[in-house]
């Protein structure tokens, strides 16, 4: 499926806390948005692979997403290798996006990092005519170049220069990745406590969608980060 914006994700859940609002808002415009997780998250303290894939699932549905894989790379121990970045490298090319957009080059996870890796390299090499790759029926596939290369932003503070008003979409976006009942707060689970488990998370994450929100004059928004210049067709687009 040709999609115009596919996320990638070192951990299923990843993309619904930091980005959802933006999903929900290119979903309204009519783009179609996707997300492929690396992993199934199978080493987090909470929850198991099977758990993690259901409410995956239900997130998935809550937004409206048209289209979500899991590479199954292993949690916590895949490496930035060839074979992993020319599984990504097929990603890109069957889908291919305008925009692709992952787990931030600095974060206090290590999976995060490597996953941005990944895909940064992946981006790049997609784009080269002698790289070969084919597709699940053997047939050689297009390089693709996406447009853009966008990194959101997750644990570790990161100034995005990027900003968009997700307030119509908050609600939704806040019930897309409480779907995720296993990893954040549950008052019935008897599960070790996680620091994203806590109630507190909840008010950080509202906390960091009001404080971009302040910046450009709305309720809620979320950030990303884009490393090559902004460009604007006009200086009307600028809200
Ligand atoms: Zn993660």
């Amino acid at each position: 499926m040709k999609l115009d914006i596919l996320f990638f994700a070192a951990h299923p859940d990843d993309v619904e806390v930091v980005a959802g609002g933006i999903i929900l808002k290119h979903l309204a415009l009519g783009k179609k948005v996707g997300i492929i997780d690396f992993t199934c998250g199978e080493l987090g303290t909470r929850g198991n692979a099977e758990i993690r894939i259901i409410e995956a699932t239900m997130a998935s549905s809550i937004l409206g997403l048209s289209y979500r894989a899991n590479l199954n790379f292993a949690d916590c121990f895949f490496e930035v290798s060839k074979p992993n970045i020319m599984k990504v490298v097929e990603c890109i090319r069957k889908h291919q996006p305008e925009i692709v957009i992952t787990n931030p080059e600095i974060d206090r996870h290590p999976d995060h990092v490597r996953a941005s890796k990944i895909v940064k390299e992946a981006v790049f090499i997609s784009g080269l005519e002698k790289v070969t790759t084919l597709n699940e029926y053997g047939e050689k596939q297009i390089p693709w170049k996406p447009n853009s290369l966008l990194y959101y932003i997750q644990d570790t503070y990161i100034e995005p220069n990027l900003y968009f008003d997700i307030t119509p979409f908050y609600e939704t976006k806040v019930k897309a990745f409480k779907a995720y009942k296993s990893q954040f707060f549950d008052p019935e689970s008897n599960e070790p406590e996680t620091i994203i488990s806590t109630p507190e998370f909840f008010r950080r994450v509202e906390a960091r969608n009001i404080e971009f929100g302040r910046r450009i004059g709305v309720k809620y928004a979320e950030g990303l980060v884009r490393e090559k210049a902004i460009g604007i067709h006009s200086l009307f687009d600028v809200i």
